[in-house]
């Protein structure tokens, strides 16, 4: 089995990135950050506080979470039974998610599903501690990162894209608090593992990413183009 880990910031592209890697080599694309995102909108649709640990641990075991892949190979998040991939999107979830995945027992509830997914396919798994906790025998280790501003521009761009009413210094304020609390909890914090390749994409294109990505992958396992 082949497992790529790519860690970094919100909005360094890593979900772009890894997506388009995916579809080039054959390999099974896994967005982390949507189980964490629906996790914290689960609680946010039960008016809890996300930050609470007292309430949201009870809770783990009442929650139906289930990830799936549709014909086009697209990562789908059901709760409940409900698609809510587009719902898990907004500037507000992403803080329940960045809250509800500072509390250790989450991150153990998820542990399993998403090495499971490393057991049974090969994989691109992106989010915050893939290389350091998920897959620490990752053949590939990537920290994607770029400039706070850059990382910003990209996050404001696709939301407004998405129909989402923000400001670029609403979406940098977001961007860097999410991050600091990302980068400073206690369990498995936002950190690249001692054995991945740092990559700056601050002044590359997407398909400049996808190019040194891509590269790196042939070279670690192997593997051709599809
Ligand atoms: O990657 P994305 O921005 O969708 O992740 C949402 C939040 O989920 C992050 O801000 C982070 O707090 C959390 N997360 C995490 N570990 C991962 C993936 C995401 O803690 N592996």
């Amino acid at each position: 089995m082949i497992s790529v880990a790519i860690d970094g910031p919100s909005g360094a592209g890593k979900s772009s990135v890894a997506k388009k890697a995916a579809e080039l080599f054959g390999l099974v694309y896994v967005d982390t950050g949507a189980i964490y995102r629906t996790i914290g909108l689960a609680a946010f649709n039960r008016g809890m506080n996300t930050k609470d640990a007292d309430v949201i641990i009870p809770f783990l075991p009442e929650l139906d979470i289930d990830m799936r892949y549709n014909e086009n190979g697209e990562q789908r998040m059901f709760l409940f039974g409900e698609d809510v991939s587009s719902r898990i999107r907004t500037p507000e979830i992403s803080m329940c998610a960045s809250n509800v995945s500072a509390i250790p027992e989450v991150r153990e509830y998820l542990m399993d599903m998403q090495r499971n997914m490393a057991k049974k396919y090969d994989v691109i798994m992106d989010g915050r501690d893939i290389g350091t906790v998920i897959l620490p025998n990752a053949d590939l280790k990537i920290f994607l990162t770029a400039s706070p501003e850059a990382r910003a521009d990209r996050r404001y761009k696709e939301l407004i894209q998405k129909g989402n009413n923000v400001t670029l210094d609403a979406v940098l304020e977001d961007m860097k608090k999410r991050d600091a609390q990302d980068s400073g909890r206690k369990t498995a914090p936002l950190a690249a593992a001692a054995d991945a390749v740092y990559l700056d994409t601050s002044d590359m294109t997407l398909e400049e990413s996808v190019s040194a990505v891509c590269r790196l992958i042939s070279e670690k396992t192997g593997k051709k183009l599809k």
